[in-house]
């Protein structure tokens, strides 16, 4: 049985509705982002999150990397619990596990060099890879370390997102909405090169999308998010073509059709 690395118990994650500390104090209310999420995700897994916008995905995936704290439930990693990890622990983990965001332009730091910002990666690895290494793993030439984001194209600019995640060398990376603000064309690449980071070098993959048909062609299993709850979860093939919720059918059913009458999968 290959290694558990991620184990989500009845995770759940609610935000308070008030805007100030003191409203808060007499408004309890809260929004739920996330509810009761339980997921389990192995060594070589290629999993897929989806759902509409406003379901979860993103809060699901801040609380996975840890940029968020759950309000209830347990996250663990290979064993051990997220909730207060020692220092040693949380370095670990932070090497182990790195996350894409959806959008370049709030993470990557506009009057920084591309190649200041991948050595910034690097984290605390003996040998680290040289900015040739990193580049060529996202097929983008070696002139764009000294280019600032705004000279590259938005394809360009979410490779270089995925060089930096990929340069500490992670076993798992979570990729959210990782071609949302692509053409097409771009999109297809950078599937091509998730898919290719998953098969030839092993990588264990958590790929969010609100396009199924995208997640359909890369990932091996599907957990669809509904307000939050993980409303279907099961093989890729399952999920497409035989789903047992109302909810991912209406997903499935906005999926083009290819000729066969099947939704056409990306790529
Ligand atoms: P998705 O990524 O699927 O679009 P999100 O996780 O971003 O969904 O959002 C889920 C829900 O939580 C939405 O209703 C959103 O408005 C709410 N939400 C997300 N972030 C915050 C926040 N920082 N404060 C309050 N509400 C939030
Ligand atoms: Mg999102």
């Amino acid at each position: 049985m290959k290694d558990v690395l991620f184990d989500l118990r009845h995770v759940g994650k609610r935000y308070p509705t008030a805007r100030s500390a003191i409203a808060r104090l007499w408004d309890r209310g809260a929004s739920t982002a996330v509810e009761d999420v339980s997921l389990t995700v192995r060594a070589g897994d290629a999993l897929a999150i989806v759902g509409e916008s406003g379901s979860g995905k993103t809060t699901l995936a801040r609380l996975m990397v840890k940029l968020q704290e759950p309000t209830s439930g347990t996250l663990n990693y290979r064993g051990v619990s997220l909730a207060q990890p020692t220092a040693g622990q949380l370095r670990d983990f932070r090497q182990r596990v790195q996350m894409v965001f959806q959008s370049t332009h709030a993470s990557l730091n506009p009057r920084k060099l591309i190649a200041r910002t991948l050595r910034e990666s690097y984290g605390e690895q003996h040998e680290p890879p040289s900015l040739k290494e990193v580049l060529d793993m996202v097929r983008l030439p070696i002139s764009v370390a000294g280019k600032l984001p705004h000279e590259l194209s938005g394809g360009q600019r979410q490779r270089v997102g995925i060089a930096r995640a990929i340069a500490r060398r992670p076993e798992l990376l979570i990729a959210d909405e990782p071609t949302s603000a692509l053409d097409v064309s771009l999109q297809r690449e950078v599937i091509q090169l998730l898919r290719e980071l998953h098969r030839s070098a092993g990588l264990t993959l958590v790929v969010i999308s609100h396009d199924l048909a995208m997640v359909g062609s890369l990932c091996d299993s599907i957990a669809v998010l509904h307000g939050g709850r993980m409303v279907e979860h099961g093989s890729a093939r399952e999920v497409l073509y035989r789903p047992r919720q109302a909810y991912t059918q209406q997903l499935i059913a906005a999926i083009p059709r290819g000729l066969a009458g099947r939704p056409a999968l990306a790529v």
